[in-house]
């Protein structure tokens, strides 16, 4: 599905939302929505209400948290936890499925396109149950960090001969 008609379709489906709880239809909301689709990966609330208020709209932190309660409740984003990190966030629809590598000594977290998790047979065993979207969790050590971690064994090695690393 191209850009401009998943933008069609989310602001069809918040609109019904908003609607159906009546909740005010604010242009703030929608130009929200409108940001967070343009958007591509992850974010968090302060890099959100950064880059919202680079653009003309002024939005209030307030309104940006509101509406972001509002959008995780129709599920047009999702709220990610990874690790000790803050919540990060992103959209739902028309976001292919992906892994989320996280580095647990860096926090950094890479996405991962993953081809389909379950075969046709397999999701079939998956009685009354048709699967949207998934997305994995993966806890490791990134490239960068490994690098830097080789760098320091090295050194701690030729410093102290006599002594044995105990992190092995
Ligand atoms: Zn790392
Ligand atoms: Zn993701």
């Amino acid at each position: 599905m191209d850009k401009s008609k998943i933008k069609e379709q989310v602001k069809t489906e918040f609109t019904a939302y908003l609607t159906l709880h009546k909740h005010r239809k604010t242009p703030e909301r929608f130009a929200i929505l409108e940001h967070i689709y343009s958007t591509k990966g992850h974010f968090d609330m302060d890099s959100l209400f950064k880059s919202m208020n680079n653009n003309s709209f002024r939005i209030s932190r307030a309104t940006l948290y509101n509406t972001i309660e509002l959008l995780l409740d129709c599920g047009l984003v999702v709220k990610h936890q990874f690790g000790a990190n803050v919540s990060q966030y992103e959209r739902a629809y028309g976001n292919e499925n992906h892994d989320h590598l996280i580095c647990i000594s860096c926090g950094e977290v890479k996405e991962h396109k993953n081809g389909n998790l379950f075969t046709p047979t397999q999701q079939k065993k998956l009685q009354r149950f048709k699967i949207s979207y998934y997305s994995m969790y993966i806890y490791g050590i990134c490239g960068k960090c490994l690098k830097s971690k080789a760098k320091q064994d090295v050194k701690s090695n030729t410093k102290n001969n006599n002594i044995t690393d105990k992190k092995k």
